[in-house]
This record gives structure tokens, sequence and C-alpha cells, in this order.
């Protein structure tokens, strides 16, 4: 008897569970009253073709875009709102690959990185990173690759839920939690031994203890895992920047192997020698700074199709004086930079925009990074796609985020000015529209 009950306890739900998806089906098939915009684009910029276009008619149906013609021929359809961008250049929302919203460019005389994770209670650093994924959406960044959240848990998945949820405004968030390195491998550091501190990642010793940290992430809402593959460094004897590496190659394997069987990717912080060989080696999917990449690096990132984020801009910030080892290794960071980026580029390497934000204080432009791309050489059409349709094919997300065609999400940006012929003004984004919604006019 008690077992016929039970049964037909699970009968009901099946019952019901057909009935609802039935309903469902039902609902997604009858035309749902979405509200239609219509933008008037006077240059657009789609993020995927190589020229411009003028006079464009962009027409939304809810969250979606749905045709994109010439205005000229096009007719708005009844009822839609219309917004008038025909003296603004119109591009998609822009995608940064590397930031931290957890971060806010820690000033040393507040006690630096470190106060962070030992003084600030997790409600005060979530509260700081609402106004950071705010601060990014009103510079147009519709999209963020958030590489970890130093020290503050799971907070990203929180916070990307907040926003999912409507709670509060901010881009489209792919997290990657925690993040990885290996013992003396990331802070906090330099306290005394027999104290066990906090660190700002998971630290993991051996392929077993890598392959768990990357389960536990991914089962806790990582999309991205994103890996410590080089820690400190310095001016060598040589005079060449050294790094110091972390994992091993069979670390980063297990990790690697775990988190493609979840369909997801792994990025990696390297800067040069051991470290990002071991990278490359163990199967990275992205290339975190880069900032010595020599022949036979970029050889394999080519061969396997490794994404490259440089974050150029953020090796300009607290350089310590020129005459200590620190001002030397620091002013060592950029002079190998320039030359990376430079062959990477020329060989066809695969780059995307990153800013390392919250490295670089929230309240500096992000759009910084663009001048510096364009100053070492990208062609400013190039480094719009690197934010835009680039790094959304690294994301896994073509033809829904990064270009402005029918199909994609209607993550929408405008300037005043002409980007390709000045890239400052893509320091000034006058519209922003996410998910088909304006968030500032
Ligand atoms: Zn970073």
């Amino acid at each position: 008897m008690k077992y016929l009950r039970g049964y037909m306890k699970i009968l009901r739900c099946l019952l019901l569970f057909c009935l609802s998806t039935g309903l469902a089906t039902a609902q997604e098939k009858a035309p749902a009253l979405q509200p239609v915009t219509v933008i008037r684009a006077g240059t657009l910029i789609d993020g995927k073709s190589d020229a411009p276009r003028r006079d464009q008619e962009i027409v939304i149906r809810g969250n979606r875009i749905d045709s994109v013609s010439d205005a000229a021929s096009a007719k708005i359809p009844a009822g839609a709102t219309v917004i008038d961008l025909s003296r603004a250049t119109v591009l998609p929302g822009l995608i940064d690959s590397h930031t931290h919203i957890f971060l806010q460019g820690e000033d040393p005389a507040q006690g630096g990185y470190d106060a962070n994770i030992l003084k600030y209670p997790l409600a005060l650093r979530a509260a700081r990173a609402t106004v950071s994924v705010r601060r990014a959406l009103e510079q147009g960044f519709t999209t963020l690759r958030d590489v970890e959240t130093e020290g503050a848990g799971y907070g990203d998945v929180g916070i990307k839920q907040a926003i999912e949820g409507g709670y509060i405004p901010g881009p489209r968030l792919f997290v990657s939690t925690l993040a990885i390195s290996a013992t003396g491998g990331y802070p906090l550091e330099d306290y005394a031994p027999e104290l066990e501190m906090p660190k700002g990642v998971q630290i993991i010793d051996g392929p077993v203890e890598a392959r768990k940290a990357a389960r536990e992430q991914l089962s806790h809402g990582a999309d991205w895992i994103k890996v410590y593959m080089t820690h400190r460094s310095w001016v060598g004897k040589n005079g060449e920047l050294v790094s110091q590496p972390t994992l091993t190659v069979e670390e980063l394997k297990a990790i690697v192997d775990e988190t493609h069987g979840w369909g997801k990717k792994v990025a990696c912080h390297a800067y040069s020698g051991i470290g990002l060989h071991r990278a490359l080696d163990g199967g990275c999917d992205s290339i975190e700074h880069g900032l010595d990449l020599d022949d036979t690096a970029i050889a394999q990132m080519l061969k396997q199709g490794t994404w490259y984020c440089p974050t150029l801009s953020a090796y300009y910030h607290d350089w310590a004086p020129a005459d200590t080892p620190m001002g030397q290794r620091d002013r060592k960071r950029v002079s190998v930079h320039i030359p990376s980026f430079q062959k990477a580029m020329r060989a066809g390497v695969k780059i995307v925009f990153g800013t390392d934000m919250g490295g670089i204080p929230w309240t500096e432009p992000m759009a910084q990074e663009f001048l510096r791309m364009v100053e070492f050489g990208m062609t400013p059409m190039d480094a719009i796609k690197s934010a835009t349709s680039r790094a959304a094919e690294m994301l896994d997300m073509e033809g829904q985020i990064g270009v402005v065609a029918p199909g994609a999400y209607a993550d929408i940006v405008a300037v005043g000015g002409d980007p390709l012929r000045d890239i400052k003004t893509l320091e000034n984004v006058q519209f922003v529209m996410k998910n088909g919604k304006v968030f500032k006019q």
C-alpha cells in the first residue's frame, strides 16, 4: 500500500510535468507581444564587417535584433519606439575579457591588496562590486569576462545572479570564481610562517587536488576556470624578465581536461618563460597578459588556436622608483610587452581586448586599453573587433553578442564621433542598450 501511494505520487508528478511543459510549448508558439524599437544609426560599425555602413535602421523585438537594413528603403514597424542616433556612430555592446569586479585598484597607503581580504566584510566588497559592474555598463561594456574574485569566494556568481534577476544593473557576466594556483603562488604572503593566512585563490598541489578544485568551482557556477601559471616576476641576470612558474603541466592538464569535459574553457595568467610554456603545453585556451612571448610560444598559440588577452594598460600603473629592483621590473615588463603584442598581432594570433580593471581603479576609463592597442599598431577597426566579435568567439557566443546583426542580443552602444578616426571617442559612450533595454541615453 505504501509503495502504491508512492507510485501514484510519481504518476501525478509526471502528469503535472507533461501538462506544464505542454503549456510552455503552447505559449512559445503564440505570437508574443514584444515591444519593438527602431534605432536610426548615422554610421554603423557592426563588430564583424571590415567597413562601417551609413544610415542604417536597426529593428529590435524584445531583447533581440530583428533586422538591420538601409534606412532609405526600410519601413518603420507600426507602434515602434524610434531612437534617433542618426548623428552618432553605433556599435555592438563592448566586451572586456579581463576584469576583477571585486578589486578596486587597491591603494598601498590604505593597506593595499591584503586589507581587502583581512579587513573588509564580504558585504562591503559585494557592494563595491555592484558599483564596478554599473561603471562598466555606463561605459558601454555590456559583457565582462571576470577572471576571479581575489578572496571574495563565489561572490561573482552572486553578482551575476543579481544582474540576471534585475536587482542591479550590470553587464552580462562570465565568471571564474576563486581561480587556482599552487603553494607559494599567490598572496597573502610574507607573513610569519606560523600563521595560516587566507589566500586570494584556491591553492592546489598535485593533479588530484587540481582536478578537485576545478570540479568544485565548476559545480558552484564558474563559466571559466582561471589559473595562475606564473607568480612573482623580476629582472634576471641577463636583463631578461623572469617569472616564477607555479603549476606543473600535469596539474594544469588535469584542470583543462576536467574543464573541457564540462564544455568550458581555461584562462591562464602567464608572463614568460617556463610558466608560459607550461600553460601552452597544458592546453590553456587563453593566455592572460603574455608579457614576454617568444617565437616558440607564438607558433604554439597559432597551432593550438590559443587566445591572447594582453591587458596592456595595466602595466602602466603604480611604477616603483626607477632605481629599485621593483621599479626596474615595472619598466622591463612594459618594454617586453609592447614587442610581444606587436609580434603576436603580425603573426595572426587571436587577440581579445582586456583591461584588468580592478587592478586599475574602476574610476578610470576602461577604453584606455583601445588607445594603447592602437598606439602599438593595431587598426582601430581590429581593436573594436577585439572587444566585440572576436571576444564573442572566444566566449562561444558568436553571433549572439559582439555584433549588430539579426538574431543577436540587442546590446548596442553609440558614440558622438568617429572611433575609426579617433579611437579616444570610445571613452565617451553616450548611449547604452543591453538586452533590448535602454540603460543610458
Ligand atoms: Zn587580472
